[in-house]
């Protein structure tokens, strides 16, 4: 059931554009599978595995996605469309490879849309080439769906530079990151009252900067990252002084809709497993697909799915296009990790016993689609988004 932007396109006008292009694109994501299933990386040393999957991304070009093509990237502009059609391949093989392939583009995007010149052209061509591990660092303790409560403080520092102090959490790729952007309060109160936030680009060998460790229900390297007094140069600022969450919403505009597309991966691949299972078993003298209650479950998912899709490669369009609004990829998001966690469900169901063996596909999928209904904003706060646009 991989619907893909071109089969979209063709059924529907939805994508439009360079058609070529993304032939172009689903040959090379086809050759890349194949040489994974051909040599499997090794997951059960998240670092390795991730230093791994950003080699052989960029080895296969597809990292060149993240950067623009002055910096050594793929197109002009960095396409939420191929971002997406890229996310949806890879997380129906692995979550840890899905995210080692947009992290690089959400930690680095920051720096393409506000670094200063020789920043990007120091850091971007690494990025595509996959010498950099990029990390994007914005959620604390205190400061999750509310970003604003953010306490990391960039105080004043030398030559017209700051020093950072604070912690965050959740950050993925922390410790195997060599690359991080980092948000923080600038000074307790701005014009009109409200706090200002700056964004800032951190080596991550920059003296103060630790991290600890945690692990999350899938394979996914994360962690805790505390500035401890880290100077951060002028020259490392990304943006103007005040303008570090917008510079955040900036990058969401063309990632959050990406998350959708991933879990489009992930109910690709349920999907192809019930399938496969409820035609193969036979139980009471004949194959379970050919009961119709099964049948009546499996067109339910059918039918969300390839909603779904049309949710997550309208918004992805309309952002490459530069008509997007921000309920667009709240709903594609929300509704393609929502109904993908249900596909999950239902392949779960159908496999009986097996569908909770460890080993067995669905129980993987089970463990990876549930980050996605949360990071990037939750599904509530999507809610909250579309509910904005609808009483505006
Ligand atoms: C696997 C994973 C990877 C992540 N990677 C990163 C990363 O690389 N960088 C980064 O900065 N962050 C990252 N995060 C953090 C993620 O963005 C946050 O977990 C997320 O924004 C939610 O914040 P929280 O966990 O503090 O939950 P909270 O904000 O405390 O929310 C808890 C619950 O309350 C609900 N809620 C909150 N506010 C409202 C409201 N106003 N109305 C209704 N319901 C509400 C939420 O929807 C949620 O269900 C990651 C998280 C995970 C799980």
């Amino acid at each position: 059931m991989l619907l893909t932007p071109r089969i979209l396109d063709r059924e529907l006008g939805t994508i439009g554009g360079d058609r070529a292009r993304w032939v172009a694109l689903e040959t090379r994501l086809a050759g890349f599978r194949e040489a994974l299933e051909r040599e499997p990386v090794d997951e059960s040393d998240e670092d390795a595995a991730t230093r791994t999957y950003v080699s052989r991304l960029a080895g296969a070009g597809l990292l060149a996605l993240m950067v623009p093509a002055e910096y050594g990237g793929a197109a002009e502009r960095v396409s939420s469309t191929a971002i997406c059609l890229t996310r949806q391949w890879l997380a129906r093989t692995s979550g840890a490879l899905d995210t080692a392939f947009v992290m690089q583009g959400l930690g680095s995007y920051p720096v393409t849309l506000a670094g200063r010149d020789e920043l990007r052209a120091t850091l971007l061509p690494k990025v595509a080439r996959g010498e950099a591990i990029c990390a994007f660092a914005l959620t604390e303790p205190g400061a999750g769906s509310d970003i604003k409560a953010m306490q990391t403080i960039a105080r004043p520092g030398e030559d017209g530079g700051v020093v950072l102090d604070g912690e965050k959490c959740f950050i993925s790729n922390a410790g195997v990151a060599t690359s991080y952007v980092v948000f923080a309060r600038e000074q307790q109160e701005g014009e009109g009252g409200k706090p200002r936030f700056g964004a800032f680009w951190v080596p991550g060998d920059a003296p103060g900067l630790s991290v600890e460790r945690a692990q999350v229900i899938a394979p996914h390297p994360i962690g805790a990252v505390r500035f401890d007094g880290v100077r951060v140069p002028a020259a490392h600022r990304l943006g103007e002084r005040g303008h570090g969450l917008r510079i955040a919403l900036g990058n969401l505009d063309v990632f959050r809709v990406s998350v959708g597309a991933a879990a489009l991966g992930l109910a690709d691949r349920a999907l192809e497993v019930t399938v496969e299972h409820l035609q193969r078993r036979v139980q009471f003298g004949k194959p379970l697909a050919r009961q119709q209650g099964l049948q009546f479950a499996l067109a339910d998912v059918c039918t969300d799915h390839v909603a779904a899709q049309l949710l997550v490669y309208r918004a992805a369009a309309a952002r490459d296009r530069q008509t997007a609004t921000p309920d667009q990829a709240a709903m594609a998001k929300m509704y393609a990790t929502e109904s993908a966690q249900r596909a999950i469900d239902r392949a779960v169901q159908s496999l009986g016993g097996l569908g909770v063996t460890v080993g067995q596909v669905p129980e993987r999928l089970y463990r990876e689609i549930r980050a996605l209904r949360i990071y990037e904003g939750t599904t509530e706060i999507q809610k909250l988004v579309i509910a904005r646009a609808l009483l505006a």
